[in-house]
């Protein structure tokens, strides 16, 4: 090894090469008269050439042998990158998988069932090592996988079905809006960021406008909604994009795990060279600091340029605050965690629009035993004589003339730790404490968990009550708990849940309850508001003033204002978002302070 190279013999240590040359050559022993001969030796020259070839042969042996125990290894374990090291995998857990794959690489079975995807494969190796893994597991991967995750690595426009044209007639895919797999509310109408500005400033307002503040988006998808906020604040409250900006230590946080959508953020906010796709230098006076937005790059800054006045707004004399331009710088984070928790830094308005949809959901199920665990498996060909959940999939919502996915739904043989913990039972999945009484669930019944999602809310919470500020949280679900919802989405319909891994949407309904809760656990003035139906806390924002001013506007025309009339539908109309799609908001509560707008009649959990 490199160790024993460093080690050299020379004639200014004739001592070392003496003891050396004694213990090989078993001159140690030699008689007194030898002395004179032997430190002649020891000095000579032919002495070092003969010694450095014995420890060259010594050395090659000793290479020999380790290369020889390498290969013996390597035999043994049957694995060319495991050096020396053996794992028996026998005694481990073997689901059904392994007696009763299907041959997909049989014509004939390949007709039955979807392609394999990259995500699959890895799967295949997992679960086969593993045994079935969680639902909450499968969707994390589904969307996360650092090579595989259908928001990591988004798919390419070839894999699925064809997409509509754009306006150029070129067939591109979009991930989200109308060219992708699902449309959200900010990519339908530039109102709904507006609406949702108008009630971030209406809640900093209230608090007496104090600055600096720091907002954060989760999940900030094309980055849309973002950049609607931005337009308006800087369009119609110049003060609140103010608080936001650098000279007085405001800050825009994206918190965003997906490295492509990084880049749409940073294109539809204005920071990335279009024609040379290099992002905007980090610091305006220095344009050799540029920046990266890669997987798990660290924090990152741009200032996202623009003209705020400020100049009549400055009482301070500081040379800083005499200009016109006022610049937001914007950090991206892959957790909320990263983003500063400082009171020093101002309050905190976070926004989460369709984020919590894609937290990973646990997903339990009622039996005659007691509550079990929904587990992913690979598909089997002999599904009705293993414990497979009664699969009711595909709904009718889902093309019955699909192909079926490689992998499908187990139950738990008996509870896991997400079942006792989660839905605090015994070690049979019996319901303990006060909980086991209000337990009407039927056998067959299906519930889910999100931790992760639960923990988020407390930590928005935790925030507002450490900081100030306030938090929107809009998705689907309801407010009365959440069933068998998790679902798959590709090119606007719904698929498989488990079709095609990390090339489709998967997604389960929010549970504003379960948040709702979960925030009333956490000790302090911040408590949560609704949810209400969002085409209800639209409406109370003044959707329906907002369109009519934007469709009487000179400026827009007959197609346009039909546009917007039809988006603004889709948002507030009960048949279509408004009442599916639910908001839910955490601000502090003091004895004289109202209700939040939009939330004057809801619910409030403490
Ligand atoms: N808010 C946007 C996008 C919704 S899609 C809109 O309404 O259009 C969900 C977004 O959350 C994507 O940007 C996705 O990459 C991101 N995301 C998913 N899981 C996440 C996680 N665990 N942490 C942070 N971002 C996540």
């Amino acid at each position: 090894s490199t160790r024993t190279s460093h080690i050299s013999i020379t004639s200014s240590h004739p001592s070392i090469v003496g003891i050396l040359l004694m213990i090989l050559s078993g001159l140690r022993c030699a008689p007194r008269r030898y002395t004179p001969l032997i430190t002649w030796a020891l000095d000579s020259q032919w002495i070092m050439v003969e010694t450095r070839r014995f420890m060259a042969t010594k050395r090659q042996q000793k290479i020999e042998k380790l290369q020889k125990q390498i290969a013996d290894a390597e035999e043994l374990s049957g694995r060319s990158d495991l050096h020396g090291f053996k794992i028996d995998t026998t005694g481990m857990y073997q689901s059904t998988t392994h007696n009763f794959l299907p041959k997909f690489d049989d014509p004939k079975v390949a007709l039955q069932y979807e392609e394999g995807t990259p995500l699959w494969h890895e799967l295949l190796k997992i679960i086969g090592l593993r045994g079935p893994i969680s639902v909450a597991e499968y969707f994390r991967y589904a969307l996360l996988h650092p090579e595989h995750g259908y928001y990591t690595v988004p798919p390419s426009p070839l894999e699925g079905p064809d997409c509509p044209p754009d306006q150029d007639g070129i067939e591109s895919y979009d991930l989200i809006g109308k060219r992708g797999d699902f449309t959200t509310a900010p990519e339908i109408s530039q109102i709904f960021g507006e609406l949702l500005c108008v009630w971030f400033v209406h809640e900093w307002r209230r608090s007496g406008s104090p600055k600096p503040i720091q907002l954060i988006e989760l999940g900030p998808g094309n980055g849309t909604l973002i950049d609607d906020v931005v337009r308006v604040a800087r369009a119609s409250f110049p003060d609140f994009a103010q608080a936001l900006c650098s000279v007085y230590g405001g800050a825009i946080h994206l918190v965003e795990q997906s490295p492509a959508l990084r880049k749409s953020q940073a294109k539809k906010l204005g920071m990335i060279d279009i024609e040379s796709e290099t992002l905007y230098a980090t610091d305006p006076d220095d344009p050799t600091v540029t920046s990266d937005l890669g997987e798990g790059a660290p924090p990152i800054e741009l200032l996202l340029k623009g003209r705020i006045p400020t100049k009549e707004l400055q009482p301070q004399s500081d040379p800083k605050h005499e200009t016109n331009d006022c610049s937001i710088p914007v950090y991206w984070h892959l957790n909320l965690a990263s983003v500063p928790n400082d009171p020093s830094q101002g309050h905190q308005y976070m926004l989460a629009q369709e984020l919590f949809d894609a937290l990973p959901v646990h997903s339990f199920q009622k039996t005659s035993d007691g509550w079990r665990e929904r587990l992913v498996d690979i598909a089997s060909t002999e599904e009705e004589e293993s414990s497979i959940v009664d699969d009711d999939e595909p709904s009718e919502a889902i093309n019955a003339l699909a192909k079926k996915p490689r992998l499908r739904f187990v139950l738990s043989p008996g509870t896991t730790e997400a079942v006792r913990k989660l839905m605090n039972t015994d070690k049979q999945g019996h319901v303990l404490g006060e909980n086991a009484s209000k337990d009407d669930s039927s056998v067959g019944d299906i519930l889910e968990v999100c931790p992760e999602g639960m923990s988020l809310a407390q930590d928005m919470a935790s925030r507002i009550n450490k900081c100030g500020g306030g938090a929107l949280i809009v998705d689907y679900g309801s407010a009365l708990g959440t069933g068998d919802t998790v679902r798959g989405f590709s090119r606007h319909e719904q698929v498989h849940v488990l079709s095609r891994p990390g090339k489709v949407d998967v997604t389960a309904d929010v549970d504003f309850r379960a948040l709702a809760y979960a925030i009333s656990q956490i000790k302090g003035d911040a408590v949560s508001f609704g949810p209400v139906a969002q085409g209800v806390f639209l409406m109370s924002l003044g959707a329906a003033n907002r369109v009519e001013e934007l469709i009487d506007d000179d400026n827009t025309t007959e197609e346009q204002a039909e546009d917007l009339f039809t988006a603004f539908e889709r948002l507030v109309l009960p048949e279509h978002m408004g009442e599916r799609f639910n908001v839910l908001a955490i601000a502090k509560q003091d004895p004289e302070r109202h209700c939040p707008p939009g939330f004057e009649n809801s619910f409030v959990m403490k």
